[in-house]
């Protein structure tokens, strides 16, 4: 089986495995409620291509549900969200261009601890037959050099500390070529010389691919550090949108109390 698909793709990828493109992403009028609760409450969020986009607020405010939103996990009750200007929530298009990729790093890394690193790395693509053996490898190889991992193929995921680990599961969200990546609390369960590590693991992505991050955290000084901008959350409405100075420069009253509350 597979000699076929072998013998189409010698030595390349699969078509549909192209270069990350970078997508916008704009938010219109967005509403959930789950019950009586009012979780999300006219959303509205323009994303630029290739941003590092960080949603930052108090637990409980609606961020994870608003990222779930994006990648579909989630239906809003009213609201569209766009992503290169094709609404996810529509019929899909017959002349869309190709549908985006997106890969989500959650909380708690998710990796599989009886698997190598290069084994987690490299799961999706043998799953999916996305390259022949040889091109996997080297594709693994890359992704892990862009976390700065490299050279850690064949070491055991269980030995790992935290940070390593959520560097391994960013190089295996990259190796499906994303065109946006999204982070749920990222510096969770780290310490802060870490979480400084990760921030700027994050960041040299931007250098290296074109990717769209959107990343959400109550983490402030992971956000300020590493995002293009920033919106802040409150009670399930955007009451803020700028740039991590124009964040820390803001006059509402509900932006800086969370400011002074969890900055160093
Ligand atoms: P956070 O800002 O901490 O990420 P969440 O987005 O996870 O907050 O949750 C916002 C609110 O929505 C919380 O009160 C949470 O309990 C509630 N909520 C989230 N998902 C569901 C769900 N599937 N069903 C019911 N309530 C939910
Ligand atoms: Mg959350």
């Amino acid at each position: 089986p597979g000699s076929v698909f072998e013998e189409e793709h010698r030595g390349e990828c699969v078509p549909e495995y192209s270069e990350p493109r970078g997508v916008d992403i704009r938010v219109e009028n967005l509403n959930k409620s789950f019950g009586d609760l009012h979780v999300l409450k006219d959303i509205c969020l323009d994303i630029k291509a290739g941003e590092t986009f960080s949603i930052i607020g108090p637990s409980g405010t609606g961020k994870s549900v608003l990222l779930k939103h994006i990648v579909k996990l989630v239906k809003p009750d009213s609201g569209r969200i766009f992503i290169d200007g094709h609404d996810i929530f529509a019929e899909k298009p017959k002349d869309a261009a190709r549908e985006y990729r997106y890969s989500m790093v959650f909380q708690t890394s998710a990796l599989f601890n009886s698997l190598t690193v290069g084994e987690n790395v490299g799961l999706w693509l043998r799953e999916k037959r996305i390259c022949n053996e040889g091109r996997i490898r080297r594709v693994i190889r890359e992704k892990l050099r862009l976390v700065g991992l490299e050279g850690k193929e064949d070491m055991m995921t269980s030995e790992l500390s935290g940070g390593m680990k959520k560097r391994v599961a960013i190089a295996r969200s990259l190796a499906m070529n994303p065109d946006l990546i999204l982070y749920d609390e990222p510096t969770a369960e780290l310490d802060p010389v870490t979480s400084d590590e990760l921030a700027r693991v994050v960041m040299n992505l931007k250098e290296d691919i074109s990717l769209t991050s959107v990343i959400v955290s109550h983490d402030l000084n992971f956000a300020f550090h590493l995002s293009d901008r920033v919106a802040m959350i409150h009670d399930g409405r955007i009451i803020e949108v700028g740039t991590p100075a124009e964040l820390k420069a803001s006059e509402n009253p509900n932006v800086k109390k969370f400011i002074y509350t969890t900055t160093k």
